[in-house]
């Protein structure tokens, strides 16, 4: 052979290496996500009561963020908001849908859609929520696989409801159990391939059920509530251990990025699914936009690209679609219209700046905005009154979160300036946002409510 063919096989043998290399290191995205959690109800978070060593060891190993935020303070939306990288008040999914017919508009394209483009397994296990008519469901919307329910809640004793794909399953598991087992089971089937996979519990969403072995655990505990909450939580980090360790197992624990976040705040107030969460040291639940409706435990870790560490400027669920899909090699263009940005650069401190200028939210009447410390709010006075009942919303309040993290001392008549300044960029926001498809009056549903159900 002579040297001048070596040009060529030095071409073919690099294209070779490096197209291997590019499939070796196509990172694994796991999107975890916890239902109507508190603020503080896991380790990572300063909780007390909740032994949480799966998620506190995820939160080590990645970055926790400590304003880390969602869309909404209800179930539906977050998920929509979550899985376009778009805030859903845009395509008008601001309310949970009701029946069976609304759900994630189908002008919308998820992250799923976008990955499955790149040849990514996609799996969705567990809670849906974005709509149970044939076109709006998992399987249509990017996901190769589902299995779960479709709904809003779900008894996590009953297997009625729960789907592998369009059928009714035989099994009978508890949900949490379940669903853990099929993400374990994901990750085993497709380790030839990067994947993505979404698994969103329905713990801890009411109905209060826990498995006898987990009550027992926490005898301890007065609170009858509280003492089955913290029942369910173990049950979820338990799952989310297993799924952490077949992770490990496979040898993707470096090369996967691992997200978890709580779909909405705590629901503590009269009037909500209330479970017995914490939100402390925020105020307010579910179903406003005070700090506890819409701030929620938030991690990031892909040992491979993160040193773990926190990172403490506000960031929002947007975000990490965003940063999964450049993870996965996806181009952002501006025709995706997507609000959220890619975090890496910002956690890496390669970017300094802000990840957002500033930060909305609105729910029917209530609204906030987030810019720096500051924080503008108009929310459900119920959050004052716990009377159970919808109430009229507050007249715009001004906070300075960083002082005053408890949302106590409205600053809105000492810093007029403040105020209008916010209150305009809000309105110039709302102004890009259509009108709720559905939904939107007082005290708007959560989606199918089960009664406690019977243990098995
Ligand atoms: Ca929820």
């Amino acid at each position: 052979m002579t040297h001048r063919f070596l040009p060529i096989i030095y071409a073919i043998l690099f294209s070779l290496f490096f197209a291997k290399e590019s499939r070796a290191q196509k990172p694994n995205i796991l999107f975890i996500v916890g239902d109507d959690m508190g603020y503080s109800d896991t380790g990572f978070q300063n909780c007390k009561d909740i032994p949480t060593p799966n998620l506190d060891a995820l939160a080590a190993s990645g970055v926790v963020f400590t304003n880390g935020y969602v869309t909404g303070p209800y179930c539906s939306p977050t998920r929509a908001g979550l899985l376009t990288g778009r805030y859903q008040q845009r395509f008008g999914h601001e309310f949970n849908p009701g029946g069976n017919i609304q759900g994630l508009p189908l002008t919308e394209t998820t992250i799923a859609n976008r990955l499955k483009e790149l040849g990514y397994e996609t799996g969705a296990v567990g809670k849906w929520h974005l709509g149970a008519q044939p076109a709006m469901q998992p399987q249509k919307r990017g996901f190769n696989e589902f299995y779960g329910f479709l709904g809003g809640g779900h008894s996590y004793f009953k297997n009625s409801g729960i789907l592998r794909g369009t059928e009714q399953v035989d099994e009978l598991d508890y949900t949490t159990d379940a669903f853990g087992r099929e993400a374990v089971s994901f990750i085993e089937r497709h380790q030839k391939n990067p994947w993505f996979l979404y698994l969103a519990f329905n713990a801890v969403h009411t109905p209060m059920d826990a498995t006898d072995d987990r009550l027992a655990k926490f005898t301890h505990i007065q609170d009858k509530r509280r003492q089955t909450y913290d029942a369910m939580m173990l049950a979820m980090d338990e799952a989310i251990g297993k799924v952490l360790k077949k992770v490990a197992e496979v040898g993707q624990e470096k090369n996967t990025l691992i997200i978890f976040i709580s779909d909405n705040g705590g629901p503590t107030m009269k009037g909500t699914t209330m479970n017995g969460s914490s939100n402390f040291p925020l105020r307010g639940g579910k179903r406003t936009t005070l700090e506890g409706g819409i701030r929620v435990p938030f991690v990031l870790s892909w040992p491979s690209h993160v040193k773990p560490g926190k990172y403490n400027l506000p960031v929002i669920q947007m975000d990490l679609n965003t940063t999964a899909l450049v993870a996965g090699g996806v181009k952002i263009k501006s025709t995706m219209k997507l609000d959220g940005v890619n975090l890496i650069p910002f956690i890496s401190g390669e970017n300094s700046h802000a990840p957002h200028e500033a930060l909305y939210w609105r729910f029917g009447e209530q609204m906030a905005i987030r810019k720096g410390d500051f924080k503008l709010v108009r929310y459900d006075t119920n959050a004052d009154t716990n009377t159970g009942k919808p109430q009229p919303v507050t007249a715009v309040k001004l906070y300075n979160l960083k002082e005053d993290i408890g949302e106590t001392n409205d600053l809105a008549s000492a810093m007029p300036g403040k105020l209008k300044e916010m209150q305009r960029q809000w309105y110039t926001w709302n102004a890009t946002l259509v009108k709720p498809l559905w939904g939107g009056e007082p005290g708007d549903n959560d989606g199918p409510e089960p009664g406690a159900s019977k243990r098995k």
